[in-house]
């Protein structure tokens, strides 16, 4: 019997790392879990591992594995710039809101420059016109344009305006580097190669999540420009991100994508949320507040909907703007939580519009 005092909660939209640990990834480490085998990298798994992402990238790219995103973001960025540079961003970027500093503390003062832009994606023209505002010795030197992909309100870049941040980063000797936390969603989303919206496009290393998508944790930093992954290796374990176990790690990502679990769960997070979408349109009073392009939902919720929703035991993050709430979900969302949150939704809104 449940305890009638203790309050039910619904976390399961707040982020798509409250999910668990999908299935594949999971068998992927007790598989990996016989015997004694080196340490620090230097195994099977771990060489295996970079092998599936060479075949899923179709080059020879370089690959290392990280514990987090943080990590794989500040160590990446680190590995190309000088503290002198400057990393130009999207105002909303994970990287300027929510690591604490900490590219700018592993690139040891590289400082990160903010633009703005429609749909979490940033503006060219205006990117340009930051790389190109100054060129003396007193501004800080643009040296990578970072992306998100998918972006921080669940919009996705298309191939080509990834071609062209490409071009534009080029042509002013600037290096591209893409979050790529929720890179698998992205994916499934356009329906295209991962080749074709990184390295084709000009990326010259992408941070490829592993937690969101279903893995316990680790983060994958995939470099497309091998010379760039100079000496990488010490960054990692300098910064505490070497793993001495690395299989448990590392293998997982085979599980993942072997059998195509990253792409199957992306598709199955892409397609709750746009269930979620659909039924959230037909509440009055609710407005969807970007394009929703792969695994989150964000809607204007007016004040006393909200409130409702959260006396009711939902959790929900609402740090974008006011007013507005994020809906995320994950390999493990189910229909049945989709239909459930709606119906919460469409109660709280209709308490609130009784008073
Ligand atoms: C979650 C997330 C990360 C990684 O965060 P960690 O908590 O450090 O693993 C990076 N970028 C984006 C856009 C994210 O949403």
């Amino acid at each position: 019997m449940e305890n009638p005092n203790i309050k039910r909660t619904y976390s399961q939209f707040a982020s798509d790392n409250y999910a668990g640990i999908c299935p594949e990834a999971w068998q992927a480490m007790q598989v990996a879990n016989t015997g004694f085998v080196p340490s620090y990298g230097d195994d099977i798994w771990t060489e295996r591992a970079c092998q599936h992402l060479r075949d899923v990238f179709e080059t020879e790219c370089q690959v290392f594995f990280v514990f987090n995103g943080t990590a794989a973001n500040s160590l990446a960025l680190a590995s190309l710039c000088r503290s002198y540079h400057s990393v130009i961003c999207h105002e909303l970027a994970h990287v300027e809101t929510d690591e604490c500093g900490a590219p700018e503390f592993f690139s040891n003062g590289t400082k990160l420059l903010h633009v703005n832009g429609p749909g979490g994606k940033f503006d060219l023209d205006e990117v340009e016109r930051t790389i190109i505002r100054r060129s003396d010795i007193h501004y800080p030197r643009p040296r990578v344009l970072s992306l998100t992909q998918a972006t921080e309100v669940g919009t996705v870049y298309t191939p080509d305006e990834i071609r062209a941040a490409g071009d534009l980063a080029r042509h002013h000797g600037m290096r591209v580097h893409m979050d790529g936390a929720r890179f698998a969603n992205a994916v499934v989303s356009l329906g295209v190669a991962p080749a074709e919206i990184t390295w084709r496009a000009g990326v010259d290393v992408l941070c490829l999540g592993g937690a969101k998508n279903g893995m316990a944790v680790g983060e994958a930093v995939v470099f497309f420009d091998r010379e760039l992954a100079h000496e990488f290796d010490y960054r990692c374990k300098q910064a505490g991100q070497l793993a001495s176990k690395m299989r448990f790690i590392s293998a997982p990502w085979i599980g993942m994508l072997e059998g195509g679990a990253w792409l199957k769960n992306a598709g199955h997070a892409n397609g709750c949320a746009a269930l979620l979408e659909k039924q959230l349109m037909e509440i009055n009073g609710i407005h969807i507040m970007y394009p929703r392009q792969a695994n989150s939902v964000f809607v204007e919720l007016p004040e006393a909907v909200a409130a409702g929703l959260r006396a009711a035991g939902w959790h929900f993050y609402s740090f974008i703007g006011s007013g507005g709430a994020r809906f995320m979900c994950s390999w493990q969302t189910t229909e049945r939580d989709v239909l459930q949150l709606a119906e919460a939704v469409r109660m709280a809104s209709l308490a609130a519009n009784e008073h």
